[in-house]
């Protein structure tokens, strides 16, 4: 069914607990947590705690959850006091456009310049 948990999906499993992270917030229905792999100095990927291979997939099915991912990645950079600087909000989707984790997330990146258009 939509949105149930994938047993093995990585990100379902940190949801569970099962895998750790650097967790930075969370909500009813999403968590925000630490990139293990960071692109900048603050980088946060916010996940909805039900599965959506992918933030169009997630947007078509339940928009109301898609809209928690988008207010807690503003809300986590206004936590990290990028809201001054600026920062980026990303969905990587497919595997073409470098996403390699088939749980929808926001990335949140900030806190050094960011180029436009990114490679
Ligand atoms: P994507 O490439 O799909 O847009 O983003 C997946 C992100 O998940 C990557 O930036 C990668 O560094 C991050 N990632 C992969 N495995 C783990 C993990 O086990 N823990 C955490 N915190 N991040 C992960
Ligand atoms: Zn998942």
């Amino acid at each position: 069914m939509a949105g149930e948990a994938q047993a093995d999906c990585l990100f379902c499993r940190i949801v569970k607990g099962e895998i750790p992270a650097t967790i930075v917030r969370e909500s009813e229905t999403t968590v925000a947590f630490r990139d293990i792999n960071p692109q900048a100095p603050t980088h946060v990927l916010v996940i909805p705690r039900a599965h959506y291979p992918d933030a169009a997939s997630l947007a078509a099915a339940e928009p109301a959850l898609a809209a928690d991912v988008l207010r807690e990645a503003g809300e986590v950079a206004a936590a990290e006091g990028l809201d001054g600087s600026g920062y980026r909000v990303v969905f990587n989707t497919g595997a073409g456009a470098g996403q390699t984790v088939f749980h929808a997330h926001a990335h949140v990146l900030g806190g050094r310049g960011l180029q436009w258009p990114p490679g």
